[in-house]
């Protein structure tokens, strides 16, 4: 569709009013901005001075104190935990910064240059067999010792390597009517009375073996370590082996 030309005046007019009203609305949330902005301030100055511990604490203050959060801010926060190699909280701060600002921000080139370097770290967790998907590397479970299965206590019987049986509920008696209505009392033949009978699943045993509770069966749990990607040494005395002169 072609647009007449008093269609494309009005369009013009309209992104004039539209740019104007930007400067307006930026020029008011400066001065608002107050607290947050003098936080924001020492936290690029910690940035420059290559702090990035300090800049994180900065940064983490003005979330934190529920003030507005500067424009630009999210940019940023995201540099500063690129270089802190958490690389998945970087790009989401990245991602935030680009959703709200879009091109019209002012750090837009050097957010897409940060972007294209986090790729690479990002794949790299992504194929990375040892750590979760932020990028922290795995423990080894210390209740299974990473073998994912071990022998437990019997969750069945709850350890107790018994159960109540179902068909008399416990009591160890069934009723019958006979043929003159009159209620009579037998002994359970499925538990012979006792009520009770051996767990069907450790067998009186109170253990058994099953996926380990603590890591779920997988044989890691997290931790709050960044993962280089890289596979230890299995024995420190291959280390030593290697540093040996032959
Ligand atoms: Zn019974
Ligand atoms: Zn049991
Ligand atoms: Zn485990
Ligand atoms: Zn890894």
């Amino acid at each position: 569709m072609k647009l007449n030309p008093s269609q494309n005046s009005r369009k013009y007019i309209f992104v004039i009013l539209a740019f104007l009203w930007f400067h307006t609305v930026s020029a008011q949330v400066q001065p608002s901005l107050g607290g947050s902005s003098r936080i924001m301030n020492s936290a690029m100055e910690q940035m420059e001075n290559g702090d990035y511990e300090k800049a994180n604490a900065s940064f983490r203050k003005i979330i934190d104190s529920n003030l507005p959060i500067p424009p630009e801010m999210p940019y940023y926060f995201a540099e500063t935990l690129y270089h802190l190699e958490q690389f998945d909280n970087s790009a989401n701060f990245l991602n935030k910064y680009l959703e709200l600002n879009g091109f019209k921000g002012d750090n837009y080139e050097k957010a897409k240059a940060l972007e294209k370097l986090l790729e690479n770290h990002l794949n790299a967790i992504k194929a990375c067999g040892l750590c979760d998907r932020r990028g922290y590397r795995y423990q080894e479970c210390f209740t299974c010792e990473g073998t994912k299965h071990l022998e437990q206590d019997c969750n069945y019987c709850k350890a107790k390597g018994i159960v109540g049986c179902s068909k008399c509920v416990g009591s160890g008696l069934i009723t019958r009517r006979n043929v003159f209505n009159i209620i009579e009392y037998f002994e359970c033949e499925r538990c012979e009375g006792h009520g009770r009978l051996t767990c069907p699943t450790c067998e009186g045993s109170k253990l058994e073996t099953s996926a380990c509770r603590t890591c779920q069966g997988s044989g890691h749990l997290q931790s709050d370590k960044i993962c280089d990607h890289k596979e230890e040494p299995r024995h420190l005395s291959q280390v030593f082996n290697r540093l040996k002169p032959h």
